[in-house]
């Protein structure tokens, strides 16, 4: 669909955002120690929702990260971030914003009846970023500190109990799937743009080329039938209530294949409901 100036700007904030903490995910997931690692909690204490972007748990500490994936020159003054480039705004305060999350976390952990040391950090994980009078006591970690700090995390004991294993159960049970920090305007499915996109690079300059569709942007490959039933995901989860027929699918995934080979397609897959003209698939 199209979005205004100040959604694609929101749009491209969050799809960077996204991109910072899949990056971190890939340091932590190498921990050869295997501590319970819970990506991306959304959490309620005393009334307050508390966003952690990666939480480790090792016997005893509990580590919790804020990923930034801030980019370009800044500079840390009186307690504050500026941007360097053009006016030097003022920024969102990391190390604020972490030291609210370790707060309202210890805060849960006391409710629940646990006892962790609860250790913090802010990550900059942009290769492009600077931080000019960086502050040295302050739980920073960047870039180039990173693969010294997970050596030091690997070394770390970890011979998890099963009250650790039943705090992280409680943490996933508590966690919120409804976001309040999701504001997605209403859409309707007739202002969205249909036909097939690129998995890769969601460009919808694709040609058929036999059993496969080919981007004509980034060249990636895939396969029809693998292009269509992607089609009823995305559809499933814009229009839950939506019954998934062939129609909706030769419109949503347009060009990609015909009216028969969806149909095929549908019934190969998912089961069929109904009948004749009120076949539907789930
Ligand atoms: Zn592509």
């Amino acid at each position: 669909m199209n979005l205004t100036d100040d959604e694609q700007k929101n749009f491209l904030y969050l799809e960077k955002g996204f991109a910072g903490e899949v990056q971190f995910d890939l340091y932590t997931e190498k921990i050869q120690s295997k501590p319970l690692i819970l990506n991306d909690l959304l959490l309620k204490s005393n009334n307050s929702n508390l966003q952690i972007d990666s939480t480790l748990m090792f016997p005893k500490t509990i580590y919790l990260f804020e990923v930034k994936n801030f980019e370009g020159d800044h500079i840390y003054e009186n307690g504050n971030f500026y941007t360097l480039n053009g006016k030097g705004k003022e920024i969102k305060n990391p190390l604020d914003q972490l030291k609210r999350i370790k707060f309202l976390f210890r805060q849960l952990l006391q409710n629940l009846g646990y006892r962790y040391n609860v250790e913090g950090y802010v990550v900059f994980i942009n290769p492009e970023f600077n931080l000019y009078q960086s502050p040295k006591d302050e739980p920073i970690i960047y870039l180039s500190q990173l693969p010294r700090f997970m050596k030091k995390l690997n070394k770390l004991p970890c011979q998890l109990t099963k009250q650790d294993q039943a705090l992280a159960n409680k943490l996933v049970a508590l966690h919120q799937t409804e976001s309040p920090y999701t504001r997605i305007r209403p859409y309707k499915y007739e202002e969205l743009k249909k036909g097939p996109t690129c998995k890769t690079c969601n460009s919808s300059s694709l040609s058929v080329c036999g059993k496969k569709l080919v981007c004509d942007d980034c060249g990636c490959e895939e396969l029809v039938e693998s292009a269509i039933l992607r089609g009823v995901g995305e559809l499933r989860l814009l229009f839950p209530d939506m019954k998934i027929t062939t129609n909706i699918i030769f419109e949503w995934c347009g060009s990609a294949g015909s009216k028969k080979m969806i149909g095929r397609i549908l019934k190969e897959n998912l089961q069929k409901m109904g009948n004749k003209k009120y076949t539907y698939y789930e």
